[in-house]
């Protein structure tokens, strides 16, 4: 039997195509093998396998849920639409997924601290969650200007326990932060692990944070079936580095017949800078130690981005995503503010679900999808994360609309 897609990609070395690859300075060469050499044997480790299945169904609430969004599809007048439930993860979202995999991997390294980035304090609070339930340190760098606009995840993040360290220099956001969370890593990387956020940065980082997220995927396929007794046409999610959609394409990536969709941020509009959709206008090129597709400024440097999604946007892709979409196994979608804060309120009042306004993204998009390819379709979403810390910025700038739909 030939291998399927999962057990085939990356290479060796951490490419799919020729996206990926590890792009290290020399000082983190070593311990990047080192991950890497770890992971390979952890993967199979019937040990590791075991207590990450414990922790999910024991304490993340793991199998999640699919739902059928009755009153969502009887609204849009097509195809049925489904949402699977990661936002009832613990801590609200599905990156407590990778999160509790790589701090057991981080003990079984024998490790005692891990460190990591954040933009707007995602990754950052589910990260500081699984080192509080393992007893590990945790040390969260996060731009100086994110640290005043995302305060109540800073403070979460101090109530778990975590340090949090300002990035001060440069514009003090996401790059700087990495910046920051690498400087810091080096000289401590006999003691710490470095836990990336999505499925993007030096191998093997794409590769195992895709694992860990392939739960969602694995979980769906067999929840689908047995309720609709045939696969979904489309499945739906957001894209920021693509972990949650990675995640769950993973359940149906060698099912042909299934459509991959990742949607996009195009925020404002169109011009640079209003948008996070780096798939549909970047170009080729090496950041924060992969190569992937990229938006640029005209110095070549990351371009400033923008969505309402604060977790969407992220001015790359992971490679995994930019491999798919170039050989056409996925198809990209996109959707503005405005469309995502109307599918915010409409799966609030029609279903009862406060969605992420990242998560709100791909809803709008299937919105769109189900009254296009009609009713005889079925429409698969990943929703990604819950809603509660979008909605004191929403109802302050966009409020409550007076009419149910
Ligand atoms: C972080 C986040 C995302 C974006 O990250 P991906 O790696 O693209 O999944 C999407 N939804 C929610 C709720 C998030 O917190």
């Amino acid at each position: 039997m030939s291998k399927s897609y999962l057990e085939s990609h990356p290479d060796e070395n951490g490419f799919f195509g020729k996206f990926g690859g590890a792009f290290l300075p020399p000082p983190l060469e070593g311990p990047f093998a080192e991950i890497t050499k770890e992971y390979k044997r952890l993967k199979n480790d019937p040990e590791f396998i075991a207590e990450l299945k414990y922790v999910r169904k024991h304490y993340q609430g793991r199998p999640t849920p699919i739902s059928y969004a009755k009153n969502l599809t009887e609204h849009c007048g097509g195809a049925k639409i489904f949402l699977k439930r990661e936002d009832l993860n613990h801590s609200g979202a599905h990156k407590l997924n990778h999160c509790m995999a790589e701090v057991i991997l981080a003990k079984k390294l024998g490790k005692t601290k891990v460190i990591a980035e954040t933009g707007a304090g995602q990754h950052g609070v589910a990260l500081a969650t699984a080192a509080a339930y393992f007893g590990l340190e945790c040390e969260i760098h996060m731009g100086q200007v994110d640290i005043e606009k995302e305060h109540p995840n800073v403070v979460r993040m101090k109530i778990l326990g975590a340090k949090v360290v300002p990035a001060t220099h440069g514009l003090q956001t996401l790059k700087e932060a990495v910046d920051s969370a690498f400087d810091a890593y080096v000289p401590q990387a006999d003691t710490a692990l470095f836990c990336i956020g999505s499925v993007v940065g030096p191998h093997p980082f794409p590769l195992m944070v895709r694992d860990f997220q392939s739960v969602v995927g694995h979980e769906a396929k067999e929840q689908f079936l047995e309720m609709e007794d045939a696969l979904p046409d489309y499945v739906v999610a957001c894209v920021g580095g693509g972990s949650n959609a990675m995640g769950i394409f993973s359940g149906f990536i060698d099912d042909k017949e299934v459509n991959l969709t990742g949607v996009e941020p195009m925020g404002r509009g169109n011009k640079l800078g209003e948008h996070a959709a780096s798939l549909t206008y970047g170009e080729e090129g090496i950041m924060h130690g992969f190569n992937s597709i990229m938006l640029k400024d005209k110095d070549g440097e990351p371009a400033p981005v923008y969505s309402i999604g604060s977790g969407i946007d992220y001015p790359s892709v992971g490679p995994e995503q930019a491999y798919l979409s170039s050989i056409g196994r996925t198809t990209v979608g996109l959707c503005n503010d405005e469309e995502a804060v109307d599918a915010f309120y409409k799966l609030s009042q029609l279903e009862g679900i406060i969605p992420a306004l990242e998560s709100a993204h791909a809803v709008a998009y299937a919105m769109k999808l189900a009254k296009e390819i009609g009713p005889e379709k079925t429409i698969l979403i990943n929703l990604s994360g819950r809603g509660d810390k979008d909605i004191d910025f929403i109802v302050e700038h966009h409020p409550v609309p007076n009419a149910k739909f």
